[in-house]
């Protein structure tokens, strides 16, 4: 008989789990996805860990093995250059000290790295050869393997192909019971495996089940402006001291972003005052955007952990019921790993995740 799956959550580690589990005949996989304020499909598209100021090992290891697999999903699954591109990135800084420091840590990171592919320390000349949309360029560190995606394609092209083999899916939310019982719109479902990718909304969803995660929402907006010129499909995206990043996609469109708001919430109102900010960013990099050109602001919610690192696995005393929290800004990067790992513990009920993270109940508590 088929083991019965239901994945609740269609961002991109549940997405990524249907996906791995679609290579199982001997499994039937369900996804429940509300889809309301998914980060996924709001998220600027970044995959460049590398040079990251965070400490935490255990983060880089996963980031690292995330940025590495992309290429190798998206060969197998035929994902066009409008979905994911290893376009390079570029980081700029102000400071040539800054500068220096940075590339030598590039260079010293690639070689356990090598699919950062080529290093290059780039004068403002060269950073504006590079991205002409620039009118003032700094002097940066190109990383050749450095990419962007588009995380509500990447998550629709995975998900498709899930569903020619052996996924179904379902809009709507979900809610579990105390003993971890599935609740749906159409009454109690039984599953064998629960696998709980519900980002931010974590701790409302194993609330009933006194169950306390330790996860807190954190608003996110962007813009994305329609420019009148094209470029190369292998125009790199650039991340300027600070937020605001600058990602030119293919077909004119440029994303600029993001805004970390704590305050705010599961809030997905867009703020005027905030879409102000994102183009005021946008324009001390490219002086002659206009207004006019914003096409869209994007609302997500990310979630964060007390120690901003992921968690995934079983939980402690149920170890049918998955979960995989706490991704923050860096979860299109550690999304795809983490679905693998877990589909890789549905299939064999072993798991060693010590090099990636700390135990899950470092993230949860009893309510009582
Ligand atoms: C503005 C912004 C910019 C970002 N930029 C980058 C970037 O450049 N690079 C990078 O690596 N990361 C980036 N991120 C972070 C990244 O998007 C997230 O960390 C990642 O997408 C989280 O994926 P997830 O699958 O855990 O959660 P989500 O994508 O949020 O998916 C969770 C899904 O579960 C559903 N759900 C929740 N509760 C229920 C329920 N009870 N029943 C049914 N469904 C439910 C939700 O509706 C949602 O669809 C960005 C995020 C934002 C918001």
């Amino acid at each position: 008989m088929q083991k019965q799956i239901a994945i609740i959550g269609g961002g991109i580690v549940g997405a990524t789990v249907a996906y791995y589990l679609s290579a199982d005949p001997t499994l039937s996989v369900t996804m429940y996805d509300d889809g309301i304020g998914q980060a996924t499909k709001n998220a600027a598209g970044i995959i460049s860990p590398w040079l990251s100021k965070r400490r935490n090992q255990r983060w880089y290891a996963l980031a690292k093995a995330g940025a590495a697999l992309y290429p190798e999903i998206v060969a197998d699954t035929q994902m066009g250059m409008s979905v994911y591109q290893q376009s390079g990135t570029i980081v700029t800084r102000a400071d040539a000290d800054d500068l220096e420091t940075l590339y030598q840590l590039a260079i010293e990171r690639r070689q356990a790295a090598p699919q950062m592919g080529t290093i290059e320390k780039l004068s403002a000349a060269e950073v504006q050869a590079r991205l002409p949309l620039l009118t003032a360029p700094q002097a940066g560190v190109f990383v050749s393997g450095g990419a962007r995606v588009d995380g509500a394609k990447f998550t629709e092209h995975l998900l498709q192909y899930a569903e020619k083999r052996n996924l179904v899916r379902h809009k709507g939310k979900v809610k579990l019971g105390e003993q971890g019982q599935l609740l749906t719109a159409n009454g109690q479902m039984n599953y064998d495996t629960l696998v709980l990718a519900v980002g931010a909304w974590l701790k409302p969803l194993l609330l009933p089940m006194k169950l306390v995660a330790d996860v807190r929402p954190q608003k996110g907006q962007l813009i994305e402006l329609q420019l009148p010129q094209t470029w190369p499909d292998d125009v790199p995206v650039l991340m300027p001291e600070g937020e605001r990043d600058f990602i030119p996609f293919t077909r004119s469109k440029l994303v600029v972003g993001a805004t970390h708001e704590n305050d705010q919430g599961y809030d997905l109102q867009v703020s005027s005052l905030v879409e102000d900010d994102l183009f005021a960013s946008g324009r001390q990099l490219d002086a002659n955007l206009t207004r006019d050109q914003i096409t869209t602001v994007k609302v997500g919610t990310r979630a964060y952990t007390r120690d901003f690192a992921p968690f995934f696995g079983p939980l402690p005393d149920n170890p049918h019921v998955l979960v995989a929290s706490g991704l923050g800004s860096s979860g299109l990067t550690t999304g795809p790993i983490i679905g693998k790992l877990l589909a890789d513990y549905v299939r064999t009920g072993r798991h060693d995740w010590s090099a990636y993270q700390l135990p899950v109940e470092t993230y949860l508590r009893s309510a009582d």
